[in-house]
């Protein structure tokens, strides 16, 4: 009998330990390789016409779906970014500087003011998106109703904006169009935070690299990666 009651025992604290593991790793951030956190492996993605991870891409449906119930077309223009296509729309404004007589270096200057660094965009996460109405492209307008439905809405599906019109943030200007889903962008931001981008970005082939000092990456992490949203770290 007294056996009998140990196993019991025994077996409870083994039970209640599978549930406490269980309950861990369901609460873990999934963890991310280094070429998956600058566009260069594949994540999951999910969407018809976008990419987004799996809790990204529920969220924004049901948004999606409950706005247009509500008379509010959401219309997704860009989601995931792989490095490669991150790389061609950098080549292609750093040609363009070139050519206006730039030198190399004002030309990075120049193209850091409105394009991310391939390796460096938020849009390599499958987790953010640029939005619009529908009908105009992407405007920083706040009188229109799908402006004032985003504002008052767009957090309880879990998306927030990024680059927002706060006077004190550093990096890019005020973007109305993007969100994030940040239940998963803020851990892979940690993850990204532990990344030594200046070997990461010495060793790709990206226009104007030499110019990625230390100092300049330094900088450029404070102000672009980390100019955001206070919410989202
Ligand atoms: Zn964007």
């Amino acid at each position: 009998m007294k056996q009998f009651f140990i196993l019991i025992i025994k077996l409870f604290i083994l039970s209640s330990l599978t549930i406490l593991v269980m309950n861990f790793s369901s609460i873990k951030p999934k963890k991310y390789t280094v070429d998956q956190l600058i566009g260069k492996e594949k994540i999951q993605f999910y969407g018809k016409g976008y990419k987004l991870q799996k809790e990204a891409y529920f969220s924004i449906e049901k948004m999606i779906r409950e706005a247009r119930e509500q008379g509010v077309k959401i219309k997704i223009v860009s989601s995931y970014r792989s490095f490669n296509h991150q790389n061609r729309i950098w080549k292609r404004k750093y040609d363009a500087f070139i050519k206006k007589g730039f030198s190399p270096k004002k030309a990075v200057e120049k193209v850091k003011e409105y394009t991310a660094i391939p390796g460096t965009s938020r849009h390599h996460w499958g987790t953010d998106v640029d939005l619009s109405n529908g009908k105009s492209k992407l405007i920083n307008s706040v009188n229109v109703k799908y402006s004032k439905w985003m504002n008052e809405n767009a957090h309880k599906y879990g998306f927030y904006r990024v680059y927002t019109n706060n006077k004190f943030r550093a990096g890019y200007k005020y973007e109305s169009w993007h969100y994030s889903y940040r239940k998963l962008s803020k851990s892979m931001l940690e993850q990204y935070n532990q990344l030594d981008l200046v070997k990461i970005l010495k060793n790709e082939k990206i226009a104007g690299n030499k110019y990625f000092t230390p100092s300049f990456i330094k900088k450029y992490k404070e102000d672009n990666v980390l100019g955001i949203n206070d919410y989202l770290y």
